[in-house]
């Protein structure tokens, strides 16, 4: 096999352009094509990983099969290509600088002073480059966090600098910038790009690749202004206008012939045309809904819904599978009490209460529970969700009335959802929860093992309490059943309410395994069942 070849993507003129996707994009181009690829993202804050990010800072942690906490970029990387992501796919400051520093520790360096060049660099280097030892990769894309003139991520610009003097023709840059639109005088303005492409000279480092996000097309005039005073050829000026769905991104980068330009640049053959029939399918189906669904999202991050990233996107795929459009009402649960939870609650044919940590919005999470199993509404819980599922099943059915998560309160005589003991003697926060995947057995003949189609399944996780198994007999005996069970430990993993269209809740999050081709089975059940729900 030739050499694995790089390609970076940094971002100029301001943030949430979208690297992310482009990125995806290009990936799932490259990929259509042949190409084995797979995508990194390199983040320039000091945390050791995005796992101890509050969701308002940062949006959703985003968690692989290995158990990593990741930027959230990751999940639109799996979604796109399918293929699973992993530690080596986000690394941050923080966990460069923490390897660094332990190595200093150790006496790595003795004698030497470490310094930001060539240490911190040759850090970073090193793990762009573990992805392409692994023989698994043709292609690694490596998206550079931040914007370009950050003094945060200069070291990353840098090392990018070394890696192209050090393998020439295997690398290429991508530069994503914005083309601010002046509505006075109605022009595409190329300024701040030129500015950003400049920064980037300055560091030693020339864009092969600009990607110009904008609101309206850009003309061939404006594409040969920009190259010229850009230093790029004219055709990799490429163009990325507003999309009605980031599912639209890789297509648009077809047309521009994105996916040639990078394949000439690393002097790599086109191979086959991309093999897209899939993919153009699912966008037929996502524009062409036969019918509508409405499913009230609860949550208390609702503020900002890259929060709920992976649930949305999963909302999405299954909508797909069903051939409807999944309406998601967006729900803040501190808003939702027992006076107005029907009223509220009113248009939903499906319910979903989300995960979360802390008891802000608690109540209003247990209500709208409440509501969805006594009226028979669809309902899906994850995680917390399901936690509260359990904690509202042991209220009111089973009459414990005080029975409460001890995340929640410390003192219940009841805590039908408890530390798990593996965590009772852990105070550090990061990196130390139940992470990654873990395998589940289903109860033969309920609705998780009908949704599935088998029994044994592999799902990931990511908290500290689970349900009480002490209390499980009477919760078994009153109707709320174990339908998914962790064999090595005897964790209960899936609750389902008895006499009940579906009424799901499971201690795993299915949302970060769904993607375009495989929608996850949860979702897709769960989005039939408010379907049916609605039609009555
Ligand atoms: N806070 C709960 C726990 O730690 C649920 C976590 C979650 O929803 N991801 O167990």
């Amino acid at each position: 096999m030739s050499a694995v070849k790089f390609v970076f993507v940094t971002g100029g003129v301001s943030s949430s352009l979208g690297k992310g996707i482009i990125s995806a994009s290009l990936a799932k181009l490259l990929q259509a094509r042949g190409y084995r690829v797979t995508i990194q993202k390199l983040d320039p804050y000091i945390n050791v990983d995005p796992g101890t990010l509050n969701p308002y800072e940062h949006g959703e942690c985003y968690v692989t099969n290995d158990g990593a906490e990741t930027d959230l970029d990751l999940g639109h990387y799996e979604r796109f290509l399918n293929v699973p992501t992993s530690q080596a796919n986000n690394v941050t400051t923080g966990r460069i600088y923490q390897t660094v520093i332990n190595k200093e520790r150790e006496g790595a360096y003795l004698g030497k002073t470490v310094q930001v060049i060539p240490h911190i660099t040759d850090e970073i280097k090193r793990r762009i480059k573990l992805l392409g030892e692994t023989d698994e990769y043709d292609i690694v894309i490596t998206e550079i966090g931040g914007t370009v003139g950050d003094i945060e991520s200069l070291p990353f610009v840098e090392s990018v600098r070394q890696l192209i003097w050090e393998m020439g023709n295997n690398c290429c840059v991508i530069h994503l910038t914005l083309l601010p639109y002046l509505n006075v005088t109605g022009e595409l303005k190329t300024k701040p790009t030129q500015h950003s492409v400049k920064t980037m000279l300055e560091y030693g480092v020339q864009p092969d690749i600009l990607v110009c996000r904008s609101e309206k097309h850009i003309g061939s005039d404006l594409k040969r202004k920009i190259a010229l005073f850009c230093n790029v050829n004219v055709n990799a000026v490429i163009e990325a206008v507003d999309a009605s769905s980031i599912y639209e991104v890789p297509l648009h980068m077809l047309k521009e012939q994105l996916d040639k330009v990078v394949l000439n640049k690393l002097k790599l053959p086109y191979k086959q045309e991309p093999e897209l029939e899939a993919w153009k399918d699912f966008l037929g189906r996502l524009k062409h809904p036969v019918s509508e669904v409405n499913i009230a999202l609860i949550g208390k991050y609702i503020e900002l819904k890259d929060a709920y990233k992976s649930i949305a996107e999963a909302f999405i795929h299954a909508g797909v599978a069903n051939e409807c459009k999944v309406n998601l009402d967006w729900i803040h649960s501190e808003k939702i009490n027992e006076e107005n939870v029907a009223e509220r609650l009113r248009k939903a044919s499906g319910i979903l209460v989300a995960p979360g940590f802390g008891d802000r919005g608690i109540e209003g999470k247990i209500s709208a529970i409440r509501y969805a199993r006594e009226n028979k509404i669809p309902f899906l819980g994850i995680c917390l969700g399901m936690q509260c599922a359990v904690v509202e099943f042991a209220r009111n059915v089973l009459g414990l009335k005080d029975a409460h998560s001890s995340e929640m309160n410390k003192d219940t005589k009841n805590p039908v959802i408890d530390l798990m003991q593996g965590q009772k003697n852990i105070s550090a926060k990061g990196g130390t929860m139940r992470l990654g995947e873990y395998p589940c057995t289903l109860a033969k003949g309920s609705k998780v093992a009908q949704a599935y189609g088998k029994t044994k399944i592999s799902e990931r996780h990511r908290h500290r309490y689970e349900f009480n198994n002490k209390y499980l007999k009477k919760f078994e005996d009153a109707g709320m059943s174990a339908t998914g069970i962790y064999p090595n430990e005897n964790l209960v993993e899936i609750v389902e309410v008895k006499n009940h269209p579906w009424f799901v809740g499971v201690q795993f999050h299915p949302e970060y395994k769904s993607t375009v081709e495989n929608p996850h089975p949860l979702f897709v059940r769960f989005v039939k069942a408010a379907s049916e729900y609605q039609k009555g």
